[in-house]
């Protein structure tokens, strides 16, 4: 027996591996009514779940005067309190828990740039969920056992390195923990390994991208077919600019430590993003008014855990922008979609009392063909408003045709700008290698308020 076939005996559960097209059809097909029931009887049990284990679930809904058996159906959600992060930053580290920490058997914890950092506990169960979500997204990305994957995600407390690690180990490819940086090993590693899979940020690809082609490396020219991004918001614009330049399609993965990590939601073949709902519930609401808002308008998503023993999650506020939609998909799976994120709600800037996401303002960037994907927003105060800059760098050959033409450009994308968002913002153009190359997550604002 050959090593190959005994590996694929150990990790797929069905006859002839290769020929499914999707890892679990069962969720992936289901019918609306059936995955609503689904749905239904697991949102009963993590109520019930939370409110025995979790002191402050407890405490939450008793002030909200809910029970777990006011809970009858999906709607009745809505009655529930929201959990927001603050919750789980005053109950670091495992406050929030529902087990016993001997019932743990992976801790991770979010970036905590901002304070206190948040706790990602799993149980073993826990894992195996994740793990199969993952899994599920790698699979419709194309992954396969024949695949080798660059994990070019940071590798430690951050649950995307770790998380895309394990789902390509379910698929069965071989993977290669690169994790994030020294980008003239990635390329090295691409090359001599016959990397076909990246996993990375957005903004970390187009750093190796942009590497690549300096070094005169035609990415189309490896064997590189796919990219599995995330971890940050990126646009429609950056999706195309990533897929002609290096001749890969664009995946998206997206996720976040509160909920698990990579492997809340995933886009198929025809950039549909679909969420994993059998594990996720998820609503949205206007975020000023927290009112639930139907599918197809755009609001603060807004997550409920379905399956987690360690820390069951009841409406976490995300704080990201997005739309739902239950659109048929071309690729025949029904889980609900939504839409790219348009920002954080941390993010959004008010200027000349609009609002702005850096999203929008990459979006008008990205039209500019001399213009490079690397780009950053200053905020300052100007008097009592906030004003707002936008720096971007252009190709090196556009900058070097003189100052006068730099200069023009320039106006052209303030003016751009202001037909697009409503707003007027002045550009400038930085000299080349002046904007920090993201590794991860990419910094767009810079605060000097
Ligand atoms: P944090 O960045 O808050 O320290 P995480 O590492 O858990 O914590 O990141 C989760 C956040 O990253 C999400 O809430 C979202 O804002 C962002 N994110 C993750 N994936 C995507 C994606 N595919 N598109 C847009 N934003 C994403
Ligand atoms: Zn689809």
């Amino acid at each position: 027996m050959c090593s190959s076939s005994r590996k694929t005996t150990h990790i797929f559960r069905e006859e002839d591996p290769m020929a499914k097209r999707y890892w679990d059809e069962k969720f992936e097909l289901m019918s609306e009514a059936n995955m609503k029931a689904f749905q239904l009887e697991k949102l009963k049990e993590t109520v019930r779940w939370s409110y025995d284990k979790v002191p402050y679930y407890k405490q939450a809904f008793d002030e909200k005067g809910v029970k777990p058996s006011d809970l009858q159906k999906l709607e009745d959600l809505a009655k529930f309190p929201f959990t927001v992060k603050t919750a789980l930053r005053d109950n670091y580290p495992f406050g929030l828990c529902a087990v016993p920490v001997s019932e743990l058997v992976r801790i991770h914890a979010s970036s905590g740039t901002t304070g206190k950092p948040i706790t990602g506990p799993y149980t073993a169960d826990d894992m195996d969920q994740w793990t199969e979500c993952m899994a599920r997204a790698l699979w419709a990305q194309e992954l396969r056992p024949e695949s080798i994957a660059q994990n070019a995600y940071g590798m430690g407390l951050f649950t995307g390195g770790l998380g895309f690690l394990q789902g390509a180990i379910r698929v069965g490819a071989a993977v290669v923990p690169a994790g994030a940086g020294m980008t003239e090993r990635q390329l090295l590693l691409i090359q001599d390994f016959g990397t076909t899979a990246l996993f990375s940020t957005p903004s970390y690809c187009m750093t190796i991208i942009e590497k690549a082609e300096r070094s005169g490396l035609d990415l189309k020219k490896t064997k590189l077919r796919t990219g599995h991004f995330g971890a940050e918001p990126w646009t429609v614009e950056m999706r195309k600019e990533i897929e002609a330049r290096s001749g890969i399609h664009a995946y998206e993965c997206y996720g976040l430590t509160e909920l698990m990590g990579p492997g809340v939601s995933f886009s198929c073949e025809a950039y549909k993003i679909h969420i994993n709902e059998d594990h996720i519930y998820p609503e949205i609401v206007d975020f000023q008014t927290l009112e639930p808002v139907p599918l197809g308008q755009e609001g603060e998503l807004v997550l409920t855990s379905l399956q987690r023993q360690a820390m069951p999650m009841i409406r976490y506020r995300t704080r990201d922008i997005c739309t739902l939609r239950r659109d048929k998909c071309e690729c025949g799976r029904t889980l609900i979609t939504m839409d790219k994120i348009l920002g954080r709600t941390d993010d959004m800037m008010i200027i000349g009392g609009v609002n702005v996401f850096p999203s929008q303002v990459e979006s008008v960037l990205m039209e500019f063909a001399e213009i490079e994907p690397l780009y950053q927003i200053r905020l300052r105060k100007k008097g009592y408003l906030d004003a707002m800059m936008v720096e971007t760098e252009v190709k090196p050959e556009v900058y070097s045709a003189g100052q006068a033409k730099v200069e023009d450009l320039a106006k052209k994308v303030s003016g751009r700008i202001q037909q697009v968002i409503g707003i007027n913002v002045p550009v400038t153009i930085v000299a080349p290698n002046t904007i920090a190359r993201s590794e991860g997550k990419a910094k767009r604002i810079i605060d000097e308020r």
